[in-house]
């Protein structure tokens, strides 16, 4: 296995065309298959002898890529999908050729001192000091968690009596499942506060649930509010929460923008970011809506050490790692080996500049306002919710959950879109979501023309 040889020249030869095909092409949709199906057709891929590269990859390119979304598909409209550009994609494999261990300066610096750069905007872009600092991770559940878990420790740190009888966390019903499943895993409990007509947390709501709680709000340690919801792409009111949180000592805020961080980008959106830069902790996934492949998140922390008093792991091989003047990222997370994840989002960035990103976040923008447009001009639909960001919810007039759901699935199989239903206060409607700026208004016409 270890050697190079005349017969992988090869096999680099495909794999590298593959690659280029993939970056240069559009892509087919393509969608998910039964495992039953799926194992018909590839039988044991797993053998003593193995099967060869060319069966392999056979099996790759005929089978198993055709059983997976292409989320960076123009029609790839449902959940939050994905669309890398082109070079954040090319360099995707060129890391994954160069045996990087991302988690420790001594190790890896030079990947960990770009992705500190991209970082760096990031917190600008917030309005974060110059102090601020923090890492990539896998997703915003990962960055959620660990923000949550290092909000905790300080809380924990911090007080003076005897543990409260529960930690908890303010969040309300619309935050990402995510800080649910955070609670859960810390084993704490989530205080809700009740959002508004218009799906937003605001500074009086989260004031009323702290001052209306029995205990006084013991052991709430932290507020999450939600820049850019998943379900609908709305932004809490990021100014009015800082504000009820900057009156408590004890709360640490922290906002989760995995979806909507990247409309900072935008000079028409930042102000809507207002508030931000009072945060102590936020996430933003470059590969939602930043042009960046899978797995992204960027995990940002007012003051880093507070991460790392929360995170650092120790032992006797890890020791000579622990140099203050040195940047280790598996101290800033609940993580310790880790790819150097954010370096592709560093290239595109660095390669096309800021003012790109800006560019092509507006225009998903105009994408997305276009779509609503198309919905109310159609008679046969109605505009639920207009898109704050680059979410639009509509309903298709005298459509059951059940014909929305065959509908969608349609498409799917079809190759037309991917795109699938959701609720809003409790009615089933159908949902875009616009990440790519390949995605046209006529690739909506084209999903929409098909629900008459
Ligand atoms: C997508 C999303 C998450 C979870 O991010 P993953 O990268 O899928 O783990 C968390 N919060 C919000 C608001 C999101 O949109």
């Amino acid at each position: 296995m270890h050697h190079w040889g005349p017969d992988l020249e090869a096999v680099a030869q495909r794999i590298v065309a593959y690659v280029l095909e993939r970056a240069r092409e559009e892509p087919p949709l393509d969608g998910p298959r039964t495992p039953d199906e799926l194992q018909a057709a590839t039988g044991a891929t797993i053998t003593p002898e193995g099967l060869g590269f060319a069966a392999a990859m056979a099996l790759w390119e005929d089978v198993l890529s055709r059983a997976c979304v292409s989320q960076d598909h123009p029609r790839a409209l449902a959940f939050v999908p994905s669309a890398a550009s082109e070079v954040s994609m090319l360099f995707d494999a060129l890391v994954g050729a160069s045996s990087i261990y991302g988690g420790s300066w001594m190790e890896g610096a030079g990947a960990i001192h770009a992705e500190n750069q991209a970082l760096a905007w990031l917190a600008s872009l917030a309005g974060f000091p110059g102090s601020a600092g923090g890492c990539f991770v896998s997703g915003g559940t990962a960055g959620n968690l660990s923000a949550l878990v290092a909000a905790r420790h300080a809380a924990a740190q911090r007080r003076l009596g005897p543990r409260p009888a529960r930690w908890r966390v303010a969040a309300s019903a619309e935050a990402h499942s995510s800080i649910a499943a955070a609670a859960r895993v810390m084993d704490i409990e989530v205080l809700g506060v009740p959002v508004d007509d218009r799906g937003r947390v605001t500074g009086e709501a989260l004031a009323e649930v702290l001052a209306a709680d029995p205990d006084g709000g013991d052991g709430v340690f932290a507020v999450v509010a939600t820049a850019g919801t998943t379900n609908a792409g709305r932004l809490d009111d990021l100014a009015g929460v800082a504000a009820v949180v900057a009156a408590r000592e004890d709360l640490w805020f922290h906002v989760d923008a995995a979806y909507g961080g990247a409309g900072m980008a935008s000079a028409r959106l930042r102000p809507r970011y207002a508030g931000i830069e009072a945060a102590d902790s936020f996430v933003v996934d470059p590969h939602k809506w930043l042009f960046a492949p899978f797995d992204a998140c960027a995990l940002l922390y007012r003051r880093p050490e507070d991460a790392r008093a929360a995170f650092t792991q120790h032992a006797a091989y890890l020791d000579v790692l622990h140099d203050e003047a040195e940047w280790n990222p598996s101290d800033l997370a609940h993580h310790l080996s880790r790819r150097a994840r954010g370096l592709p989002f560093w290239f595109s960035l660095a390669c096309h500049g800021t003012d790109a990103y800006a560019v092509s976040v507006d225009l998903t923008l105009d994408t997305a306002r276009a779509a609503a447009h198309q919905v109310e001009d159609a008679p046969h639909l109605e505009l639920v919710l207009a898109p704050e960001l680059t979410v639009v919810l509509f309903r298709r007039v005298g459509w059951a959950p059940r014909d929305y759901q065959a509908w969608s699935e349609a498409a799917l199989a079809q190759g037309l879109a991917l795109c699938v239903p959701t609720t809003w206060q409790g009615e089933t409607v159908l949902r875009l979501c616009i990440v790519n700026p390949r995605t046209t208004p006529d690739d909506i016409a084209l999903v929409l023309a098909s629900l008459t």
